[in-house]
C-alpha cells in the first residue's frame, strides 16, 4: 500500500486532482487579460480661476481634497488594449480630448477609440473652456495660468497612459452592480422638497441609481483598480475650494479601505441628476460614502467573470443646432440686463465681425468598447441626460447577453445632451443652458436619434 502511494500513476491522479480543483475556484489558470494602473495628481499650484459656477466673481481658495487623473490600460490575450482615463475634472473639451488623443497615438500607437476619457464634473477644480477667457471676461492674470494649466494637463494625461500601460501585469477582470439613491431628477422635484418628497416617496422623474462596478485583480486576487460610474451631478458643493466632490471622497473612501487599489469613479448620464439635499460639507461625506458601500456592497457579490477579447469603435454623431437670433436681436442683447445674455451676445457678433461662421454643426463622440461577451460600456460626450442610460440599456441588453454600462461626460463634454423628450419640455438642460456656451442655438429635433444612429453603428462593429 505504501509503495502504491508513490505509484507514478497515483502521483499523476493526484496532480490532476489538485489542478483541477484549483481551476474550479478560479485560482489556478493563466489570467487571460493584462492590466496597469496609474494615477497623478492634477491639483493646480496657487489661486486658479475654478469651472463649474458661472457666478463665481473670485479664484480657489484653498484645497479641501486633491485632483487626480488616473488611468487604467487594459490588454486582452491578443493584445488589443484599450485605455481608460478618469479625472476629478469639469470637463474634457473637444481640443483637450483631441489633443490627448493625437499625441497618445504618436506615442503609444493606441487609436483614438481605444482611449475613453471621462471627467467627474465636479465644479471645485479649474476652468478649462479656453474660449470662456473672451465670454466670461476671466481676469487676464487667471486666463494665463488657465492656458499654462491646459498645456501641461494635457502632458500629464499623455505620460499618464504611458505608466498604466507600462504597469501591465497579468490580471482578471470581473463586473457587477451596486445601487445607491442619493441622485434625484432636478428637473422633477423642487430641491427644497427633496427631503419631504423622498420622506414620502413621492420623487418623480427619471433617475438612473445603478453603480457599475468592474474590479481588476491581480494572478495572486490582490485588487489593482477597482473602476465605478454613478449618475448624479458632482455638485454638493459651490464654495471656492479645491475638491472632487462626493465622486473624490467615495474614491478617497474607497482607497482608505483598499490601500493597494486605485479607485475610479466615470460618470453616467447625469445630466439632469443632482445630488439632494447638498451645500454642506456634511453632504460630501455622506455622499461619497453611500456611493463607497455600493461599490464595497457589490464587491461583496458574486461578481461576472469578465473574459473575451477587446473591441473598441468611435465615432462622431452629426448633430445640429438651431441657428443664432437674427442680427438685430442679438444687437439688442448685447444691451440686456442679463450678463451672460450680454457676453454671449457680444462674442456671436464679435465671431460674425471677424468674419467667421458660427457653426450649426457638431460632431458629438459616441464610443462603444466591449468587454468579451460580459461587457458592453458606451460612452457618450457631453452632459447626457439620464434617458441616454435608460434607452441604451433597454436596447442594448439581451438575453445571455453583456452587462450594459453607460458613461457619459466622455471625451468632449461641450454642454449638455438632451434626449428629444428633454428638448421638447425646454428648461435649462433643454436648451436654457445655451446661453452659457460659445454654441449658437438648442439643439433640433434630430439630437437623440442622432446619437443612437451612431450608437447602434457602433455597438453592432463591435460585436462582430
Ligand atoms: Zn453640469
Amino acid at each position: 500500500m505504501l509503495n502504491d502511494l508513490y505509484s507514478p500513476r497515483y502521483l499523476a491522479a493526484i496532480i490532476c486532482l489538485i489542478v483541477v480543483g484549483v481551476a474550479a475556484n478560479g485560482m489556478a489558470a493563466e489570467p487571460a487579460w493584462r492590466a496597469g494602473v496609474a494615477r497623478t495628481k492634477i491639483t493646480p499650484d496657487g489661486p486658479y480661476w475654478m469651472g463649474g459656477y458661472a457666478k463665481r466673481t473670485g479664484p480657489s481658495e484653498g484645497t479641501l481634497q486633491d485632483l487626480y487623473a488616473k488611468a487604467i490600460a487594459i490588454n486582452d490575450a491578443d493584445g488589443a488594449r484599450v485605455v481608460i482615463v478618469t479625472t476629478d475634472l469639469l470637463v474634457i473639451t473637444r481640443e483637450l480630448g483631441e489633443d490627448v488623443k493625437r499625441r497618445v497615438l504618436d506615442k503609444y500607437k493606441l487609436p483614438a477609440s481605444h482611449l475613453l476619457l471621462n471627467c467627474s464634473h465636479t465644479h471645485c477644480g479649474p476652468e478649462l473652456r479656453l474660449y470662456r477667457e473672451s465670454l466670461h471676461n476671466i481676469p487676464p492674470e487667471f486666463a494665463r495660468k488657465m492656458h499654462a494649466y491646459v498645456r501641461q494637463l494635457e502632458t500629464q494625461l499623455v505620460d499618464l497612459v504611458g505608466k498604466a500601460i507600462a504597469s501591465q501585469v497579468p490580471a482578471r477582470l470581473s463586473f457587477t452592480q451596486g445601487k445607491t439613491p442619493f441622485a434625484v431628477n432636478r428637473r422633477n422635484n423642487r430641491a427644497a422638497d427633496v427631503p419631504r418628497l423622498r420622506s414620502e416617496g413621492k420623487l418623480i422623474g427619471p433617475v438612473d441609481h445603478s453603480v457599475p462596478v468592474m474590479k481588476v485583480t491581480d494572478s495572486n486576487g490582490s485588487m489593482l483598480a477597482v473602476l465605478f460610474g454613478y449618475a448624479c451631478h458632482n455638485t454638493v458643493m459651490s464654495f471656492n475650494r479645491t475638491s472632487g466632490d462626493y465622486a473624490g471622497f467615495a474614491q478617497q473612501f474607497i482607497e482608505e479601505k483598499h490601500p493597494d487599489t486605485v479607485a475610479m469613479f466615470m460618470m453616467g448620464a447625469g445630466g439632469d441628476q443632482n445630488p439632494e439635499p447638498r451645500r454642506k460639507v456634511e453632504h460630501l461625506h455622506q455622499y461619497g460614502r453611500a456611493l463607497a458601500d455600493a461599490v464595497e456592497t457589490a464587491l461583496a457579490s458574486k461578481p461576472r467573470r469578465v473574459t473575451g477579447s477587446l473591441r473598441a469603435a468611435l465615432a462622431n454623431a452629426p448633430l445640429e443646432f438651431q441657428p443664432h437670433a437674427a442680427r438685430e436681436t442679438i444687437e439688442k442683447q448685447v444691451e440686456s440686463t442679463n450678463k451672460y445674455e450680454r457676453w454671449k451676445a457680444n462674442y456671436i457678433l464679435g465671431e460674425l465681425d471677424a468674419g467667421r461662421i458660427v457653426s450649426r454643426k457638431y460632431g458629438l463622440p459616441v464610443q462603444a468598447i466591449r468587454f468579451g461577451n460580459d461587457l458592453l460600456l458606451v460612452a457618450i460626450g457631453g452632459e447626457c441626460v439620464v434617458d441616454y442610460s435608460m434607452r441604451a440599456k433597454a436596447k442594448y441588453s439581451h438575453d445571455a447577453g453583456p452587462d450594459i454600462w453607460v458613461a457619459g461626460y466622455s471625451n468632449d463634454v461641450f454642454g449638455y445632451l438632451p434626449t428629444l423628450r428633454v428638448l421638447k419640455e425646454g428648461g435649462y438642460e433643454g436648451g436654457g443652458h445655451m446661453v452659457y456656451t460659445k454654441f449658437p442655438g438648442p439643439f433640433t429635433e434630430t439630437v437623440e436619434e442622432r446619437v443612437f444612429e451612431t450608437l447602434d453603428r457602433l455597438v453592432q462593429e463591435v460585436e462582430r
